[in-house]
């Protein structure tokens, strides 16, 4: 660590997506020199103390309207292949040219190396898996490719199940569970090591992967459910079933996800942020929450503004009560020993 902040590693990240879609010139120089808009580039994370995090790769839909059942429509799997190998050539590159500033982090050891050298630890993660054909095939070069992380939908349905739709107020039951396909793809993924993030899944593939899984249960940017009543965020039920696994939770700083009025508003105070965190470290341990910022990907607290508020964030959390060390293992250390445990 190269500064005086709490290196923050986060579950959650689109900043590869928004240096796609701006389409502005040279997206690598762009996150490695820093613009102005969104949420993260190279300069603001050092100014914030963000070390790291899931970097994911997203297909978004090929249209914004909701198809007759209400969904978002899917992808073809070309076409995700396509996008997500674009998407990791851009993550690669960024990592080629920053001259140390940036490392693909593979294991545990490489993500602490990264933050005590300075050097942003991105993990390659992928937030839907429409890339993968239901024989798998891409998976597994993936994985040779440095791929560690992967939700199987993202709010729409795929091959291997059926992400949650964005409804509030609303349970997570929404939809049914994983097809023959996500069986598979869960036991490739426990046998390759790649952890499975539930955040997206909706209740009934929620339930089917805690019982066929033997990794720890991770939700990498979900909330509490008993806070904020939207079918992204976990209930108590699904909380303990986390804990039972010495699984994770990364709180979501998505305004949608926070507030319990379902109001899209910026002005939102970071001590309801505060609040669930403290809800989870109450309910299933100080061990099994971290951040899972949305960065790049969502409305946000106006607040923080982008990386470079996360200090504001440890100063709530601090001001919350929580000590030095339990705002270490909040800000990085139980996403890295929750990594180490699901890639061991
Ligand atoms: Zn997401």
């Amino acid at each position: 660590m190269l500064n005086n902040l709490l290196p923050i590693f986060d579950g959650h990240n689109d900043v590869l997506l928004r240096l796609r879609r701006d389409g502005g010139a040279d997206p690598v120089k762009r996150f490695l020199e820093g613009e102005d808009g969104g949420h993260i580039d190279l300069p603001r994370a050092k100014a914030g103390g963000l070390a790291g995090g899931l970097c994911a790769i997203y297909v978004p839909s090929p249209s914004m309207t909701k198809d007759a059942n209400g969904d978002y429509p899917t992808p073809s799997q070309p076409d995700a292949i396509n996008e997500t190998l674009a998407m990791a050539r851009l993550l690669f590159e960024i990592e080629a040219r920053s001259e140390g500033g940036v490392t693909v982090c593979r294991t545990a050891g490489d993500i602490r190396r990264s933050i005590e050298t300075g050097s942003f630890a991105a993990v390659f993660h992928i937030e839907g898996a429409e890339a993968v054909a239901a024989d798998l095939d891409a998976l597994h070069v993936l994985y040779q490719a440095g791929l560690r992380t992967l939700g199987p939908v993202w709010s729409r349905p795929n091959v291997f199940a059926y992400g949650v739709p964005f409804r509030y107020p609303s349970t997570p039951d929404i939809g049914p569970g994983l097809t023959e396909a996500g069986r598979d793809l869960i036991r490739a993924c426990n046998e390759l090591k790649i952890m499975v993030d539930l955040s997206h899944m909706n209740e009934a593939g929620f339930w089917e992967i805690a019982k066929l899984s033997n990794a720890p249960l991770v939700a990498s940017h979900s909330n509490v459910h008993a806070l904020c009543n939207h079918s992204r965020n976990l209930t108590d039920r699904q909380l303990d079933a986390i804990r039972d696994t010495d699984g994770l939770v990364g709180i979501n700083f998505g305004v949608l996800f926070l507030r319990d009025d379902g109001i899209k508003d910026a002005n939102t105070s970071l001590d309801l942020l505060v609040r669930h965190v403290a809800y989870i470290a109450e309910r299933i341990g100080i061990d099994r929450v971290a951040l899972g910022s949305d960065f790049d990907g969502t409305t946000i607290p106006a607040e923080l503004k982008d990386a470079a508020g996360l200090p504001k964030l440890v100063e709530a959390l601090r001001s919350h009560g929580f000590n030095d060390a339990e705002l270490k293992k909040i800000g990085h250390e139980n996403w890295i020993s929750v990594l180490e445990r699901s890639w061991a």
